[in-house]
Order: C-alpha cells, then sequence, then structure tokens
C-alpha cells in the first residue's frame, strides 16, 4: 500500500497521480452459487482490479502500478498516469454506514491536501453510491475530481463492466481542470446532487434527471458538457471527524391512503427518551432528530402526515421534504410558501432526493449541535 502523503519526486511529477480507495461493491464481486445475487460483492481487492487494467494477473501486484512501465501493459489510455492503491473496507454497500463513511472522508481530505496527488477514485457499490457521493460533496471542498465507480457485473463475470468503468474514472480523476464530486459508470460522468440510481440491473443504471449528464468519456476521451460540479460544504470539519454518529433522521414515505401513525411512534420515542420519564442515562442521542417526508409530486403530502408532522414539530424534531419523483427536485411556490411548506416549516430540499435530504439535514443538525463553537457551544 503506498502512503497518500508520499511526496513524488520531481522528475516523476511530470506524471499525473490519481488515487484509487477500495470499498468494495459489485465490481470487487466474485460468483458465488447460492449467494443470493449469484455473488457475493466487496471480494477483490483494489490492488487486483487495477492490475487487471495493467493486463498483470492478481496476485502479482505492487501497491503502487505506474502506467508505461516496462513489462507491464497499460491502456493507451492510462500510459503516463501514476496510480496508488488503498483498500478502505471490502463491504456490499447497502452496508455503509457512518465510521466507514468518516474514514473515507478523512482519506479524501489527506488526499486533497496533498500537492502529490492530482485525483481521486473511489471503487463503491453502486446501491448507495450516490447517498456515497453527496456526503462527500456535502463535507469535503473537491478543488480536485473525486471520482466514484461502480459496477453492475462482478469482477470474474465473463464480460465485466467494471473494468471499463474503473478506466474512465481514473481519466476523469486524472483530467487536468476537473473538480468536485463525481461517479462514472457506462460512458457517463454524473455530479453527486443529481444521480441517482434508477433501475436494478441494467449496466446504466443511473440517472441524473433533467439535468443531465455532466461528462461522458468515450474511447479514452472525456468530453464534458456541463460546469465541473462545486462542492457545497454544510458542516465544519472539526464535527464531522469528532461525531461518534450522525443525528438520526429517518426518511417517511408520503402515499395514497397514508396515516401518521410512524411519525407519532417517533415522537413517542423521542418523549421517552429525551423526556424526565426515560430510564435514567438514557442517550438521547437514539432518539430520532429529523424527518425527511419523500413527498407526492411536487412537494404535497398526505394530510395524515401533514397532520403529524405538526406533532412530530412541536416535539422538536426538524423536517424536510424532499419529492419521491425521480427526474427533478421539487420547484415553484412550494418550496417556500403555502399551507403544505408552512406546515412541514417551509423547508424543503428543493434539488434533492429522499435519501439525499437525510444526509444534508443529518449534517445541518450535525452542524447546528452543541459543541459547534460557531455557533456559541462550548
Ligand atoms: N449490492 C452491490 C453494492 O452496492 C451492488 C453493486 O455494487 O452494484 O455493493
Amino acid at each position: 500500500m503506498t502512503s497518500i502523503t508520499e511526496k513524488n519526486t520531481g522528475a516523476s511529477r511530470a506524471m499525473r497521480h490519481v488515487l484509487v480507495l477500495g470499498t468494495g461493491g459489485t465490481i470487487a464481486g466474485c460468483r458465488r452459487e447460492g449467494a443470493a445475487q449469484g455473488y457475493v460483492a466487496g471480494q477483490v481487492g483494489i490492488a487486483a482490479l487495477l492490475g487487471e487494467l495493467q493486463g498483470q494477473l492478481p496476485g502479482e501486484l505492487p501497491g503502487e502500478l505506474t502506467g508505461g512501465e516496462p513489462g507491464g501493459r497499460p491502456p493507451a489510455a492510462l500510459a503516463g498516469l501514476r496510480l496508488s492503491a488503498q483498500q478502505i473496507a471490502q463491504i456490499d454497500s447497502k452496508d455503509m454506514a457512518w465510521p466507514l463513511w468518516r474514514v473515507l472522508a478523512q482519506r479524501c481530505m489527506q488526499a486533497l491536501a496533498d500537492d502529490a496527488v492530482d485525483g481521486i477514485v473511489i471503487t463503491h457499490g453502486s446501491d448507495t453510491l450516490e447517498e456515497t457521493a453527496f456526503f462527500l460533496h456535502s463535507v469535503l471542498d473537491a478543488r480536485k475530481p473525486i471520482v466514484l465507480t461502480c459496477a453492475m457485473r462482478p469482477a470474474d463475470a465473463p464480460a465485466p463492466d467494471g473494468p471499463q468503468n474503473l478506466r474512465d474514472a481514473i481519466i476523469a480523476a486524472a483530467a487536468p481542470g476537473a473538480r468536485g464530486v463525481l461517479a462514472a459508470c457506462a460512458g457517463r460522468l454524473h455530479g453527486a446532487v443529481e444521480i441517482s440510481k434508477v433501475h436494478p440491473w441494467r449496466l446504466d443504471p443511473f440517472s441524473s434527471g433533467d439535468a443531465g449528464a455532466i461528462a461522458y468519456v468515450h474511447a479514452g476521451a472525456l468530453r464534458r458538457v456541463r460546469a465541473w460540479p462545486a462542492s457545497a460544504v454544510r458542516c465544519p470539519w472539526t464535527r464531522i471527524e469528532q461525531a461518534a454518529a450522525l443525528p438520526r433522521v429517518e426518511i417517511i414515505c408520503s402515499h395514497a391512503d397514508a396515516g401518521g401513525h410512524l411519525i407519532d411512534l417517533l415522537v413517542r420515542e423521542r418523549e421517552r427518551l429525551c423526556g424526565t420519564g426515560g430510564p435514567a442515562g438514557t442517550p438521547a442521542a437514539h432518539a430520532v432528530d429529523g424527518l425527511v417526508i419523500a413527498a407526492t409530486g411536487n412537494g404535497t403530502v398526505h394530510q395524515s402526515i401533514e397532520a403529524a408532522i405538526g406533532r412530530a414539530r412541536a416535539a422538536g424534531i426538524a423536517v424536510l421534504r424532499a419529492t419521491r419523483c425521480g427526474e427533478a427536485g421539487i420547484a415553484g411556490p412550494r418550496t417556500g410558501q403555502g399551507a403544505q411548506a408552512d406546515a412541514c416549516d417551509g423547508r424543503c430540499a428543493s434539488e434533492l432526493s429522499p435519501v439525499k435530504a437525510r444526509i444534508a439535514l443529518a449534517l445541518d443538525l450535525l452542524a447546528a449541535g452543541p459543541g459547534n463553537p460557531e455557533n456559541g457551544g462550548s
């Protein structure tokens, strides 16, 4: 494993350096009979995945691979790049959780501050890739490109899609001028805010909805059609580093024939955990702090849910609406006014899907929480 703080010599600095962080997913998966999906995610190490790109056999790999080395067979588009690899985790991304997010953000933070690194690639499962991308977009000032990538077929499939996606991600991460948190899949580069997984098994499972892709990678060349995304840091870094967990934000879906029962259960649980009647010493942190309402259409909610939202707000729970519709966010007057908006404190995540609104609200609550010196906490 190569240290990301290692400095290049002047001679090698002419090569652009991409740090590749492995976290698992189908891109690192292997077929297994009897396994739920026919394969198990997170089996092949990141050095081996990079080795496949170099035309080497897994197991023969140094921690650092340099494109153009004699003996290696780098694809033309990768020649002249220096790649280094770090295995951060080996998980199925359905199990992504705060401790790993924090480690990943810390590694990215180090690499962003390291003049020897030009770009970062993260291999990841497709299932929660959009959430990790949005989390990193919301906590890091990504002045360099951070490109997540994935696969829909395991690494040992007869025709795996991972190598092409990984190659495209590296090309994007090495591109001069590129910046922001991005995701490379099936020849497209998506932005962290817009990307959503919209198909369970297609080789191109992502969409950026109305916004469209930021760039395309074809035959080793990058073709950009929109501006590189600017990060929007929502929470001071010290709060991220210190937090043992994110504030608890649950997603409630508004739908036909809905009731407010789940919200009322969460309110009662909060009163039990935070109130005087709760067991002595119960950590209030386990109580729900916020709700994201996955609203219908342009931000509307069922009247039963609207009534329950009022009870939740009275109990001190923050509420944010986001639309269930996948192709665009909430637009127009309902974003900030109107009876439904008033019932929800006027708050709506105008451009975010419910899973990303959950992250946004949790980070906002973390930023505003006690202990943040910027908010007068101790
Ligand atoms: N369940 C896998 C994961 O998210 C799916 C994938 O990688 O595409 O890790």
